[in-house]
């Protein structure tokens, strides 16, 4: 076993505070890396402040984790050291259900996705995440991140950038749809960017236009205030597809009267509350309400390589860690712009 150094939370109203942490030894099938970088997901605070049910104090969050291997196991084939390689959401899944045979493990009905933090792989080792010096994981669930992405840009994508690249393939986003992002935070702007390059038409749903010339240049084609009452009828019916990264509960029923019939919602955000939602503009005009959640690893493997193909890149800022929690208030009040991303040099 070998220390790190980490940022944990270890209460739902406290700071994160500097700690120590063990990773475990490399086994015939583990990658171990040095992280460089961590992005900070809203999931990340929602978890640290119980929203989501009581966590496993101390929590090390990140999940979006970017950073060059140092050592692998005696059986590794997919990674050799001085790669950069990457890990979302989870570390490991049951392998044998028809979902992970799939490579859609984020939906695994065996022993369900093991969270990259917050969570116990099945030999009872409690998973941290990435703000921290380095990991280990085993290489099935460690991604290869193309050379032209650097990699303090690479971590968004290992969940904001897949959570929205996976539901624009799976409701077919390209040239001819019509398609909205509601809110410009993390998941939001990665949308933007990637039904753009998708070919789609896209529009921002954003709470004020103060973010309109920044979405306009991501590469939206419109963008709406939606504390314009206006905005509503305006654009009732104009939708095939709207994504809803909104981390807090929205009036789903006045986004739903925006679809086209047919049109689909998709809830991406994943707020406390359970969400509401009244019968007629969803059955009105047959619409759908769905969920998506991140992406199985095939897929993450194919977003990273689509971006660096498109030249799709998040836009970051870069913090050093001792302003996690400046960032966690910042991201709170819809300040971000668009992904804050920790430099973990001084973890290592
Ligand atoms: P974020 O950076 O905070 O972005 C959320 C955006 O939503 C904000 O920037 C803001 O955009 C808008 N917003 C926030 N509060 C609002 C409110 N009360 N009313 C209306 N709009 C509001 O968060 P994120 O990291 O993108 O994550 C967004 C949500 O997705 C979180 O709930 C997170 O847990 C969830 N998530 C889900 C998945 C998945 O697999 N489904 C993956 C990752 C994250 P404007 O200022 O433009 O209005
Ligand atoms: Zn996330
Ligand atoms: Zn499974």
């Amino acid at each position: 076993m070998t220390t790190v150094t980490a940022y944990a939370a270890t209460s739902a109203t406290g700071p994160l505070t500097k700690t120590t942490i063990t990773r475990r030894d490399v086994g015939p099938h583990d990658v171990a890396f040095d992280i460089h970088f961590a992005g900070i997901c809203h999931s990340d605070i929602h978890t640290v402040k119980g929203e989501w049910g009581e966590p496993l104090y101390p929590v090390v969050p990140g999940h979006e984790i970017a950073g060059v291997v140092t050592a692998v196991g005696s059986e590794v084939t997919k990674h050799k050291v001085g790669d950069h390689v990457g890990v979302g959401c989870f570390v490991d899944s049951c392998r044998e259900c028809d979902n992970c045979k799939a490579g859609l493990e984020q939906y695994c009905t065996g022993t369900g996705m093991v969270g990259t933090y917050n969570a116990v792989l099945t030999s009872g080792e409690k998973t941290y995440g990435g703000y921290s010096g380095a990991i280990v994981v085993d290489e099935d669930y460690v991604l290869r991140i193309p050379d032209s992405i650097p990699l303090d840009a690479a971590a968004p994508l290992l969940c904001a950038g897949v959570t929205l690249y996976s539901p624009l393939r799976h409701w077919n986003a390209g040239p001819g749809k019509s398609v909205a992002v509601i809110g410009l935070g993390g998941l939001g702007h990665m949308g933007v960017k990637l039904a753009k390059a998708m070919g789609a038409k896209v529009t921002v749903l954003s709470q004020s236009l103060k973010k309109m010339e920044d979405g306009l240049r991501l590469g939206a084609d419109e963008y709406y205030a939606t504390s314009d009452p206006d905005t509503f009828t305006t654009l009732a019916g104009s939708f095939d597809l709207i994504l809803n990264t909104v981390s807090a509960n929205l009036d789903l029923g006045a986004y739903l009267g925006l679809l086209a019939s047919d049109g689909t919602l998709v809830e991406l955000g994943a707020p406390e509350h359970a969400l509401e939602v009244p019968f007629f503009p969803l059955a009105g005009m047959r619409r759908s309400l769905a969920g998506s959640m991140i992406g199985g690893i095939p897929e993450t493997q194919q977003m990273l390589d689509f971006c660096a193909e498109h030249d799709v890149r998040p836009e970051i800022e870069v913090i050093a860690p001792d302003y996690i929690n400046e960032a966690y208030e910042r991201v709170l009040a819809s300040d971000v712009r668009y992904r804050f991303v920790i430099d973990t040099a001084s973890l290592r």
